[in-house]
């Protein structure tokens, strides 16, 4: 199975793969109206705009430090996953667009693992029965996802941090895959950049495949097609195959003619595969 995954409308309606996630509510705050027969990937505590419009909300480490955009290791402004007229307003946004389809949610979890601090974390984190700080924030997140569950009429998908690592994703995002596991149809794995060296991909999706071979959830690699020829995007996705059940390609619109070449390569070669083993049933 492949899918699209795209913000640019004409495309995800004339995308060449079974599947499309669509962009719907981006990290910068860009909001777009859903598109019917897609998923709508929705960016949850990543929101540079609502940052920038009142600073405070964002999450703050143990040292002070704001998650913004300009901070060291952040690439936009992330809010405090406790902070409740934003989730509620958040949980809106999602029964809206997931009404009658399926969601992605990214950037959902703390943006690492010395975040959240703030005074009203400190607070929840003390009047709760954890003893541990990332239990306690393991249990903000389940909840979060438990709830925006509730409200898609389709399937849920969760976006991990890439670090297959046990224990890693919940200790650093209070994303915990198998706490997750009631709530979540499909696991994705980010695994983008230009793989001119592509070994950490298949590294990476191993691991992955193995972390979560245990639980009822399937998981999704999504790679990144942009400065990737079609060969080595085509070696990439033959790497990652074996462990995942869908390939995610995040895709701009010139981009589009990579996408179908990997695509028609694969179909070529499964056509290969499945003549031979015609062959062999014939003369065994
Ligand atoms: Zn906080």
């Amino acid at each position: 199975m492949h899918a699209v995954l795209t913000g640019d409308a004409d495309l995800a309606r004339e995308s060449p793969t079974e599947s499309v996630s669509y962009f719907v509510d981006q990290v910068d705050g860009t909001r777009s109206e859903p598109l019917p027969g897609t998923t709508a990937v929705v960016a949850c505590w990543g929101d540079t705009a609502a940052v920038e419009r009142d600073p405070t909300r964002a999450a703050v480490s143990v040292d002070g430090t704001r998650a913004t955009p300009d901070a060291e290791g952040h690439h936009w402004g992330t809010v405090c996953p406790t902070d409740e007229a934003y989730r509620g307003q958040l949980l809106d946004r999602i029964a809206t667009v997931g009404a009658n389809g399926d969601v992605r949610l990214t950037t959902v979890g703390f943006p690492g693992h010395e975040f959240c601090h703030c005074e009203r974390c400190d607070d929840q984190f003390a009047a709760s029965d954890h003893h541990d700080r990332a239990g306690w924030r393991a249990s903000v997140l389940t909840d979060f996802v438990a709830d925006t569950a509730d409200r898609v009429g389709g399937d849920l998908s969760v976006t991990l941090y890439p670090d297959p690592y046990p224990g890693a994703s919940r200790a650093r995002t209070g994303l915990d895959p198998a706490a997750l596991e009631p709530h979540v149809d499909e696991f994705v794995v980010p695994l983008c950049g230009n793989y001119e060296t592509p070994y950490w991909v298949e590294t990476l999706a191993r691991g992955f495949g193995t972390e979560l071979s245990g639980l009822d959830t399937s998981i999704s690699v999504q790679l990144s097609v942009d400065g990737t020829d079609v060969d080595r995007l085509h070696d990439v996705t033959r790497m990652v195959e074996p462990h995942c059940d869908r390939i995610v390609y995040g895709t701009f619109p010139e981009d589009v003619d990579t996408v179908e070449a990997v695509l028609d390569r694969q179909r070529a070669n499964d056509a290969v595969v499945q003549a031979y083993g015609r062959m062999r049933a014939r003369n065994p």
